[in-house]
């Protein structure tokens, strides 16, 4: 007996939530119909929706009708939904859920092949010159002298590394890189180069295709710091991609406020997922060290006296949720 009242509380418990479910989902079926509230003043942004569709919302039941109007419904010329003005609020957002008001996302263009520059890309490197970068020393700029060939650049073997004239903070970067062909030497002797963001955090740039080091000094390292979490090197002479995410760290005066974050996809697989930076990595014997800096920074190739080739790099200056529409 027990067991058919508890039965029988659950079927009552069922209906409830299957009545639930159908006010919602007659709710959504309203919107979707994209009924005009027939007792609500035009929203400024909304149009009137086609005849048609005005012939149908009479069928509908006076309650789907103010439902939609509860919801401050806004509709296109076409008479589709397009945002709300009263949804319950987002959590920590200015925001209500599906705001007429939230601005939408900039529209860009994505490169025509994978890996290439999209519309809003810092293109560094785009085959031809390092008319973006220069050699720093003491803070006096010259132009960079590595030798550029057929579409890419060479590490100048000896040469001083080289940085971006312009700086940046939190950014998306995309770099192509091929270590020397025939792979020559081992450790860190092979293929050593390295993507150091504001001149202090690096992305370790290595062959370490059949070539064992340090796990921390290896391609694609946060380094000194995280290893790879796969290594997915290729061949030496083959392209190579590095997509990162950086996250600039954040000072106020002499306090940190919150480290770096570095993300990496090497040749398309995750290796570093939001990793916390420790510090500056040019420490090798030490541990790692915040010193409060610039929150804008040139971006660093280094040159550790291999020939890795390069190309195709460009960046990307990240930015907040919600910015203005227009430019
Ligand atoms: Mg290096």
């Amino acid at each position: 007996m027990r067991m058919m009242a508890n039965r029988s509380r659950v079927l009552r418990f069922s209906a409830a939530i299957a009545g639930a479910a159908l006010a919602i989902a007659f709710s959504s079926v309203d919107a979707r119909q994209g009924q005009a509230p027939s007792t609500q003043t035009p929203q400024p942004t909304a149009a009137a929706p086609a005849q048609g569709q005005r012939g149908a919302q009479s069928q509908q039941p006076a309650a789907g009708r103010n439902t939609a109007a509860a919801q401050g419904a806004v509709r296109n010329a076409e008479g589709a939904i397009i945002g709300f003005t009263a949804l319950a609020e987002i959590p920590g957002t200015p925001w209500r859920i599906h705001d007429i008001a939230r601005p939408h996302p900039r529209v860009m263009t994505p490169g025509a092949t994978p890996g290439a520059a999209p519309s809003d890309a810092i293109v560094l490197f785009d085959g031809k010159d390092l008319s973006k970068w220069a050699h720093s020393k003491q803070g006096q700029l010259s132009d960079a002298s590595w030798p550029v060939k057929d579409g890419y650049f060479e590490t100048g073997a000896g040469s001083g590394s080289i940085v971006t004239r312009e700086k940046f903070g939190d950014v998306q970067l995309h770099v192509e890189f091929a270590t020397p062909s025939p792979g020559r030497g081992s450790s860190q002797d092979r293929g050593n180069s390295g993507v150091r963001f504001m001149d202090r955090y690096e992305v370790q740039v290595l062959d370490s295709y059949e070539n064992v080091t340090y796990a921390d000094g290896q391609a694609a390292a946060i380094y000194g710091e995280y290893p790879p979490l796969v290594n997915v090197a290729r061949k030496p002479g083959e392209r190579q991609t590095y997509d990162i995410v950086f996250e600039a760290p954040k000072f106020n005066g002499p306090t940190l406020l919150a480290p770096a974050y570095i993300t990496v996809f090497w040749n398309g697989v995750l290796v570093q997922h939001r990793r916390p930076v420790m510090g500056s990595t040019s420490a090798t014997t030490t541990q790692h060290a915040y010193t409060p800096h610039d929150p804008e920074l040139p971006l660093t190739l280094q040159d550790h006296s291999h020939p890795v080739h390069y190309r195709n790099i460009w960046i990307r200056r990240l930015a907040g949720y919600d910015l203005p529409e227009a430019k």
